[in-house]
Formats: structure tokens, sequence, C-alpha cells
């Protein structure tokens, strides 16, 4: 089974209460492999809720408590998102998940680069939170902007 990104499947989980809809990723919803995720919900977070970004490093950093998630306004958001990845592992002790699609540059899902902690929409290369702990349980994970056909069709064979 493959963990996507609730905002890719067109869920309004999205901070500012939209989504980030795929088509492509919906239209392979139909072979009934994918598990919705949301790690921000998961982590305990509102929607919508205040933009939040890594500030000072990655999500590996956080997880080795080295630097925080703010929102916007300053507010410490870092053990929800914490809890969120946490609950994302759970889902993958219970299913059989071979990969995960991830909303690129989130705090959360980012697999290779996440906004830099400005604010100012700068991206950096990076990992969200999520995405490192599912990488640390040894499950690929892919971006939405990498995904096509071929890829999702062998890892719906899997
Ligand atoms: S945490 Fe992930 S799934 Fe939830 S809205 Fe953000 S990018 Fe989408």
């Amino acid at each position: 089974m493959i963990l996507v990104s609730s905002c890719l499947l067109g869920l309004n989980t999205k901070y500012n209460g939209e989504n980030n809809a795929v088509e492509l990723l919906i239209e392979y919803s139909r072979y009934g492999k994918f598990i919705p995720i949301c790690p921000e919900q998961l982590g305990g977070l509102s929607t919508p809720r205040a933009p939040s970004e890594i500030i000072g490093g990655s999500g590996e950093d956080v997880l080795k408590g080295l630097c925080r998630i703010l929102s916007d306004t300053g507010v410490d958001e870092t053990q929800q998102y914490i809890k969120g990845a946490q609950e994302v592992i759970k889902l993958v002790n219970i299913f059989p998940v071979n990969a995960a699609i991830l909303k690129q540059r989130s705090p959360s899902c980012g697999s290779t680069q996440i906004y830099d902690g400005t604010f100012l929409g700068k991206v950096k290369d990076g990992s969200g939170v999520t995405a490192v702990l599912l990488k640390e349980y040894g499950i690929p994970v892919y971006s939405e902007e990498e995904i096509n056909r071929g890829i999702l069709e062998k890892l719906i064979l899997e």
C-alpha cells in the first residue's frame, strides 16, 4: 500500500483549508492501494491553520531536537509535527506500506525540498519531519513532482 498526502488527493487538509489535487493520483486511487495521510492533522493541528516552517534546519534536525517548527506568528508547533510523523509510522506498522508519495516542500511532507524558514517562499534542500521518519523506517518517499504512470503502476503492483 502507498501512503499519499491527503492534499494531493484533493482533500482540503492544506493549512489554508484548500488542497493540492493531482489528477493523476486521483485517477490511480481507483486501485484501492492508497492510504491518505495528513501528518499535520494527525498531530492535532486544526484546518485552516497558520503556515509553519522549519526554522534553521531540516526535518532531521527537528527529530534530533536541534531546531523547531514555528508558525508565521511565532507559535512553536514542533511537538504537533513530531506527533503527526509518529502517527504515520503507526500506519506503517499496521499496513503493508511499500512507498509514500508526499507533497514537496511541506515541513511535514517535503521529500527533498522544504521552505527555508523565512516565510518568503524560498526553498532549500532538506526533508520534512514525516518524510524523514518514513525514510528511517525504510519506506521510499516520492514527491508528486517525480511520479508518473510508470512509477505508479510499478508501486501498485509491488
Ligand atoms: S501536512 Fe502534508 S498532507 Fe497535510 S496538508 Fe500539509 S502537505 Fe498536505
